[in-house]
């Protein structure tokens, strides 16, 4: 038995032969991965009509492996790939996806998700951008804020307002907006950790083809919970392991996420840096410190209970449902394990865990992490909005008054 479960699956063969004979490092970046989603090899688990294989989840990270031994890279990353991609796939219609998943695929397009806005954020569905139709556009005005990577995107997912009359969640669509356009002009934020991640964009009279609009008129909202249920299962968009070779290809591909990740680079912060807390501890020389062992603990206990959090959700995927209440639970744990271990870090270091520069000990690291983790709580739908998630999906608790919204 222990065999079996130690045996390749049947197609690693197959693919490993595919790519020794097709890899070639001196190509170009866009030509090889459009190869590669063309074999399907790229999303192994996507369906055999739309780049993929119909493999189960557990193969994404048996083919990428596949790929990294032969010196290969793989597909683009990040927002486009786990939030665009899968909810076009849910809801676009074939020439939607013909368009805009390739592109998505090989990193030619980047995409930001344009959902929040000034007095919409948890209350999503009270959004107020309009989209008003003409002819074969639509023109859509307003504010979207806290936008992702925007600065950098060439399209956005948007929710706009598109009925006035009906009930607040039926009024919305969805659309895929072009953004380099003058009607839509992004402002980055500055954000307290130093960086800046995320923008205000603002659409006066913006046009979108009336071939973007997803799902029907009026059918965003279901179109949106798709990409929020991605979003809170996907915890995080990690930068892809790169193989240890000077190609062009390979080359390209370092830059390409460079680039990108530039943006993110403080989300590791964002996430507490737990692993660093007990090696900190040791180095100070407070591993004894019974305020610091017990965070610790609890530290550990957080992360055991998310491996098990994790397991079930990708068993619950191989079983074929969609992403459920499970990322609520984990989105959750992640923000806790990120505010127990800034406590570890402030506690262990003391007033040291402010100070930022070169020559602080341990290193500035830990000041940016404190000033990072409180976004973990809210980016993606908030603590307390998971809550009431689990409150009512899990535990089967009586629903949130709703005071004037319709739902
Ligand atoms: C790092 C980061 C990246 C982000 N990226 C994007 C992006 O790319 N695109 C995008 O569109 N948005 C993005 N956001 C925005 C994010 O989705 C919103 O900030 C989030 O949904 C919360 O909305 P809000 O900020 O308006 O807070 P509010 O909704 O105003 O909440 C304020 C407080 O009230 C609490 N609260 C609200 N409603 C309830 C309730 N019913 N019960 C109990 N408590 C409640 C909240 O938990 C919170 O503590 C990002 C945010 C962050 C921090």
């Amino acid at each position: 038995m222990a065999g079996d479960m130690n045996r390749e699956p049947r197609y690693t063969e197959e693919m490993r032969e595919w790519v020794n004979e097709r890899w070639d490092p001196a190509g170009d970046l866009v030509g090889w991965r459009t190869e590669l989603a063309r074999s399907g090899w790229g999303n192994p688990s996507w369906p055999t009509e739309w780049f993929g294989r119909n493999l189960p989840p557990s193969s994404e990270a048996v083919c990428r492996q596949i790929l990294h031994d032969a010196g290969a890279v793989g597909m683009a990353s990040g927002v486009s790939t786990y939030l665009v991609a899968p909810t076009l796939l849910e809801w676009a219609t074939d020439e939607q996806r013909d368009q805009f998943l390739l592109p998505i695929l090989t990193g030619a397009h980047k995409w930001c998700q344009l959902f929040s806005e000034p007095g919409a954020g948890s209350d999503l569905a009270s959004l107020a951008t309009r989209a008003e139709r003409d002819g074969d556009e639509w023109v859509i005005s307003g504010q979207k804020v806290w936008n992702s990577g925007a600065q950098k995107a060439d399209f956005g997912i948007l929710l706009a307002r598109t009925n006035n009359d009906s009930s607040k969640h039926q009024g919305i669509s969805f659309f895929l907006i072009p953004m380099q356009q003058a009607a839509v002009e992004v402002r980055p934020l500055h954000q307290m950790n130093g960086h800046s991640s995320f923008n205000e964009v603002f659409l006066d009279e913006a046009r979108v083809p009336a071939a973007n609009l997803i799902s029907q008129e009026g059918d965003g909202w279901r179109v949106a919970l798709t990409t929020l249920a991605h979003e809170r299962s996907a915890v995080a968009t990690p930068r892809p392991k790169f193989p240890v070779n000077e190609s062009p290809l390979v080359k390209a591909a370092k830059r390409e996420a460079d680039e990108y990740f530039a943006t993110y680079s403080w989300y590791p912060q964002r996430a507490g840096r737990p692993k660093l807390v007990l090696p900190q501890a040791r180095n100070l020389g407070r591993q004894n410190d019974p305020l610091v062992r017990n965070l610790v603990a609890q530290i550990e206990e957080l992360r055991r209970t998310s491996v098990w959090t994790t397991k079930r959700a990708s068993a619950a995927r191989r079983a074929g449902r969609p992403p459920g209440p499970e990322g609520s639970v984990a989105k959750l744990n992640m923000s806790v394990t990120a505010k127990k271990s800034a406590r570890a870090h402030s506690t262990i270091l003391g007033t040291h865990g402010v100070l930022t520069g070169t020559s602080v000990t341990p290193n500035e690291l830990i000041a940016e992490v404190l000033v990072s983790t409180p976004a973990q709580s809210i980016a993606g739908g908030t603590d307390e909005i998971q809550k009431n998630i689990i409150g009512e999906r899990v535990l089967g608790l009586p629903k949130e008054p709703k005071g004037n919204t319709d739902e």
